[in-house]
């Protein structure tokens, strides 16, 4: 579909306007997408107001996210949270900070059930995950007796410049006025210290069918998430792309047998199911169960974006 509306919207990132129309949102009436080509970058223009991402996050993303709870989810996030650990802690030994997790106060923010905050409980760190699904929060306090508790804006308040490393693990890509809403999160680091971000890596083949955009506002590709750290002062440590080739996960076109409108995550579950099968063991990609979070794709095709920064 071509642009031709007379104003187009600035770019969230670069501020940039060379934007175009994408598509419509899937999730919010008055919502569409736009591509921004300076920084690579999908959005959601005009963003929904508060009182509906209220009403989406209430009736529709915690019953569907409530409905995937279980044994296969659990494990899944326990292996993605220790991958997201090692990576860390890989990128600060690459960087030469001494590592002493045990004396550093963590946040994670947007921590769902909490696997994350757990694992860094593991390693004897004082940290804390916030959420706003108590459901979510029950199932980590009574999995992993994870430190969860349900937020409010006052956390920020509280926490701030007392935090070592800040989490936003699958959290930045729903915010909306994202520059504002990440500085005001950064705001709890002390000075000179980490944030811990992953976020699904996005290329426009996304984008060629209607698929379910599960109340995302921003889209990142590499060079766009990286902007927006270096545009908030913020000094990117490492951005690689992680997890299964993307285009094992997207359909090439709707009329395909393959052709899958499912969230994300639900895609990304069945795609594991797939890599557990011996044909896929012969090809040699990794699975849940060999390190499949841990693989860092060379050419940034990857599912995910995983980076850590330093403000
Ligand atoms: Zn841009």
């Amino acid at each position: 579909m071509k642009n031709v509306r007379a104003v187009v919207p600035q770019c969230p990132i670069c501020s940039g306007q060379n934007t175009v129309f994408v598509s419509q949102h899937f999730n919010f009436l008055n919502t569409e997408i736009w591509f921004c080509s300076l920084c690579r970058h999908w959005f959601g223009y005009p963003e929904p107001n508060i009182l509906d991402l209220d009403r989406y996050y209430r009736e529709i993303y915690s019953p569907r996210r409530k409905s995937y709870f279980g044994e296969e989810y659990y494990v899944f996030m326990e292996r993605r949270a220790k991958a997201q650990s090692r990576f860390i802690e890989e990128s600060l030994s690459r960087c030469a900070i001494p590592i002493n997790m045990q004396q550093w106060r963590i946040m994670d923010w947007g921590c769902g059930i909490g696997a994350l905050v757990a694992e860094f409980q593991h390693r004897g760190s004082d940290v804390i995950g916030y959420d706003s699904d108590l459901e979510a929060i029950e199932i980590g306090q009574k999995r992993w007796t994870a430190n969860i508790t349900l937020s409010s804006s006052h956390d920020l308040d509280v926490c701030h410049g007392l935090i070592d490393l800040l989490l936003l693990s699958h959290v930045i890509e729903h915010f909306s006025n994202i520059r504002q809403t990440l500085q005001d999160l950064i705001q709890v680091l002390k000075p000179g210290r980490f944030v811990f971000i992953e976020v699904p890596n996005c290329s426009s083949d996304m984008f060629n069918v209607p698929a379910d955009h599960e109340s995302h506002l921003n889209f990142f590709s590499s060079q766009s998430l990286i902007r927006l750290l270096e545009n908030l002062g913020v000094q990117v440590i490492t951005c690689l792309s992680c997890g299964p080739p993307r285009e094992q996960t997207i359909p090439k076109q709707q009329s395909s047998p393959n052709y899958d409108s499912s969230p994300l995550m639900v895609r990304g579950m069945n795609f594991l199911q797939k890599l557990t099968s011996i044909r896929m063991r012969d090809k040699h990609i990794r699975t849940i169960y060999d390190g499949f979070y841990d693989h860092y794709s060379p050419d940034e095709n990857g599912m995910w974006l995983r980076c850590l920064a330093r403000i």
